[in-house]
């Protein structure tokens, strides 16, 4: 009896072209699947899509997305695409509900127009807000106090109905802070306006950014300054594709925590970006920034029970060394 071999499930990836979707990506083309990617390309950039096809499209189109997964014979989604600053969240909240709610609502529909039950995601720690305590476990209360945080709660209670009301199988992965860049560095982090805290730390210790602002430096924390659970990028990545393997594999609905368990204040970032680049980071003492709340850290726990996951860089300097050589540059000086 001769075995075929099994057909490589075909997973559309929207925002595939950002930052933590580049790098899935490529973690699950090394698994052996097929990443679809679908995005606007308004944050994304077309070269970070290398490990499948790159469709274009807007996340509130629902008939091109039931297109698109039909025509591109998709098992599984996962989906990234979404604008996710919690600053701008707060100067701009109705493009947030627009685009990340708006998003949902059109790929569930699509979804369930085409028969696609199978749904990776990207949700966030800032769905809980100001935590009653840290670690934070999947049991406490989510409470966002932020539009990012409101929209991408409202998602998870979407995916909650949808799967009641038509079997939608589901996986809500709550990240910590995506940080580092591809160890292979095929992948880098890019952002466009930069906002996160180590390109801006790295570019102000080359001298090709401003001195860093630090947010806030009178928080209820050891050093005052704002403390988050740093994940590297390929650690989340390698996450996704365990969790689509688990739901596809039977178990779901998740909601998992991606974290390392470990907090690092912004302050300790300088600190490490000092260390790995040779240089002090120039700054200067800021006001709070709106919507920040002082500590998040992640118990992993869940996530390590269900998945069998677990971060592999945990060293803040080997994530922030991931990071830097993209940063390297020399300043760019205006001639004439
Ligand atoms: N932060 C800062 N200065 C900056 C950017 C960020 O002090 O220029 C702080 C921010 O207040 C937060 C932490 O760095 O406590 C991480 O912020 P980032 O924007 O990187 O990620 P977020 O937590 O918003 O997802």
């Amino acid at each position: 009896m001769t075995h075929l071999p099994a057909k490589a499930a075909r997973v559309l990836v929207t925002g595939g072209a950002g930052y933590i979707g580049s790098h899935c990506c490529k973690a699950l083309s090394r698994a052996g699947m097929v990443p679809v990617v679908y995005d606007n390309l308004s944050r994304g950039h077309a070269d970070a899509v290398r490990w499948g096809p790159l469709v274009k499209g807007d996340m509130r189109d629902g008939d091109r997305l039931a297109q698109v997964l039909k025509e591109e014979r998709i098992d599984a989604v996962i989906h990234f695409a979404a604008f996710a600053y919690v600053g701008e969240s707060v100067q701009e909240p109705q493009m947030y509900y627009d685009n990340n709610v708006g998003g949902m609502i059109a790929l569930l529909g699509a979804m369930q127009r085409e028969g696609v039950k199978t749904l990776v995601f990207s949700s966030s720690c800032a769905t809980y807000g100001v935590p009653d305590r840290v670690p934070i476990d999947e049991t406490m209360a989510q409470a966002p106090i932020n539009p990012y945080g409101r929209s991408k709660l409202i998602c998870e209670w979407m995916m909650e109905d949808a799967a009641s009301a038509w079997g939608l199988n589901y996986a809500a992965l709550r990240y910590f802070n995506a940080a580092g860049s591809d160890p292979e560095f095929e992948l880098s982090e890019r952002h466009d306006p930069e906002t996160h805290l180590i390109p801006l730390a790295l570019m102000a210790a080359q001298g090709t950014g401003a001195p860093l602002q630090v947010f806030g430096t009178d928080y209820p924390t050891p050093d005052g300054t704002c403390v988050r659970d740093y994940i590297h990028v390929s650690d989340l990545a390698r996450a996704h594709v365990l969790a689509l393997d688990a739901l596809r594999g039977g178990a779901g609905p998740l909601k998992l925590n991606l974290g390392t368990g470990t907090g690092t204040s912004v302050q300790e970032i300088l600190d490490a970006v000092e260390r790995v680049t040779g240089h002090a980071v120039p700054h200067q003492n800021s006001p709070r920034r709106a919507g920040d709340p002082p500590e998040l850290v992640a118990n992993p726990g869940h996530a390590r029970e269900v998945l069998g996951f677990e971060a592999r860089w945990t060293n803040i300097d080997e994530i922030v060394g991931h990071a830097a050589p993209w940063f390297m540059e020399a300043p760019k000086v205006a001639q004439g």
